[in-house]
């Protein structure tokens, strides 16, 4: 393709992008006509020779892909938490895609580490970061990076936490040995953190202790406090905390003001996972969650899922950049330079109430877990299998899409998550009356 065939299938793509998302409520939010395999059928098993026309290939994804992809960005897309997108973001990575800087150092690209410093900061204070966060001049210890994913974020600050706590005993002990040390970390968080928080565990080869949140699946400070106690009876090493604001299951909010406390007297690592919830920060009322961040080592959140920015784009601030420049130092010649100075509507929430007040208004269903932000846990009252059947039969119907989630006591539950910027309030009437639909249905089968 030259650079006038670009301008021209730029252009068309561009229309075509418009008219995918102006006209996104009629497609179905949800392929359940497919099987797994399905794809295999119809594209070919290897490669072709032959280039393809650019018109072809698009016709191809309208014919083939399209009727094959779940719909994020549908206003019946109900599923996980939202993946939304938007025309500037859009515009924004087609054009850093045709700069293509690879900014992994400042003299790589030194515009690119200053525009990530500068965006960093911006949103640290849009989220009501305390300055310690920030990296504002040459003496800021602090400050904020991109990173693709709330599970990577995770796992950095679970190295930096131990690449801390090792450095503490390099000094005390003189034959000092990390494996060992490594043997006895333990780190901690709540039941309902996201499963990533388990897999950094894993993979750093240190124990995680999943402990129980209170009756709110709130983890509270006094939990925290007995495990770590216990811990170190037995000789372990307690050196890292994972906090979840906004939980996955149920957007849940760990303690953070308590559990920071006790990460203060404690002198472990605090890492905050405000995957889906860090957004709704911006907006003051929403901070109340945010009490103790002060104390914390770490945040990270994904603009990616409530911002309007494309996946993946997770944003990760850090208090001391040393703990994570230490676990992860390499300085290759072709990577040095100089570094003196600084190279280095909200809507969802309104939409997610009105779906809570219709499923309140039914005397059928139940929310089990308190309703934060857009996110609405709901099930049939009774057996698990009423509302796994629901579920099922729902989906499968294919005109919206929510999947599930398990709360303590093994209760099976139905998340409805508001995560489209199309979706309306009709939208959520038509919603709620499809998942009446069936639900009638079940509940007559099971009378009869
Ligand atoms: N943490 C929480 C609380 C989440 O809800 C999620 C995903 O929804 C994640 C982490 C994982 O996010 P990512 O896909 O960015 O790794």
């Amino acid at each position: 393709m030259n650079a006038d065939e670009f301008r021209v299938y730029g252009k068309q793509l561009i229309d075509y992008i418009a008219d995918y998302l102006e006209n996104i409520r009629i497609r179905k939010v949800f392929p359940n006509d497919k099987k797994p395999g399905f794809l295999r059928e119809l594209i070919p098993g290897s490669a072709p020779i032959d280039g393809e026309a650019w018109p072809n290939i698009l016709q191809d994804v309208e014919d083939i892909i399209l009727p094959g992809i779940t719909h994020w960005q549908s206003p019946h897309m109900h599923a996980y938490f939202p993946a939304l997108t938007s025309y500037p973001s859009m515009l924004g990575d087609m054009l850093s895609n045709a700069i293509n800087a690879v900014g992994f150092t400042w003299a790589s690209s030194p515009a690119s580490t200053e525009l990530e410093i500068i965006v960093m900061n911006w949103l640290g204070k849009m989220i009501g970061l305390p300055d310690d966060f920030l990296l504002l001049n040459n003496d800021s210890k602090g400050g904020g990076v991109i990173q693709t994913t709330a599970s990577e974020a995770t796992l950095t600050c679970l190295f930096a936490g131990r690449a801390r706590m090792i450095k503490r005993y390099e000094k005390k002990i003189a034959e000092f040995d990390p494996a060992e040390l490594n043997a006895r970390l333990v780190a901690y968080c709540s039941n309902q953190a996201h499963s990533s928080v388990e897999k950094a565990g894993l993979i750093g080869l240190v124990k995680t202790r999943l402990l129980e949140p209170d009756n709110n699946l709130s983890l509270r400070g006094e939990t925290l406090l007995k495990a770590i106690k216990k811990d170190r009876e037995n000789g372990l090493i307690p050196f890292w905390v994972c906090a979840t604001l906004g939980s996955t299951g149920a957007c849940s909010f760990d303690n953070l003001a308590e559990i920071s406390a006790v990460c203060a007297s404690e002198n472990v690592w605090l890492h905050v996972d405000a995957a889906y919830a860090g957004s709704a920060f911006i907006c003051p009322e929403f901070r109340i969650w945010l009490k103790g961040i002060d104390k914390a080592d770490s945040i990270a959140f994904n603009p990616s899922k409530w911002l309007l920015v494309h996946f993946d784009c997770t944003a990760m601030w850090i208090k001391d950049s040393t703990a994570l420049h230490s676990s992860f130092v390499v300085n290759p010649l072709y990577l040095q330079h100089d570094n003196s100075g600084l190279a280095v509507d909200y809507m969802g929430v309104r939409l997610a109430r009105k779906f809570e007040l219709l499923v309140l208004s039914d005397k059928r269903f139940e929310i089990p877990a308190a309703r934060h932000l857009g996110l609405v846990t709901f099930r049939l009252k009774g057996e698990n299998a009423l509302t796994e059947e629901l579920l099922k039969r729902t989906n499968s119907r294919g005109n919206i899409h929510c999947v599930p989630a398990a709360l303590p006591g093994d209760i099976y539950i139905i998340r409805f998550t508001v995560t489209s910027q199309y979706t309306t309030v009709e939208d959520i009437v038509k919603d709620w009356h499809e998942i009446k639909i069936v639900a009638d249905q079940i509940l007559r089968e099971v009378e009869y």
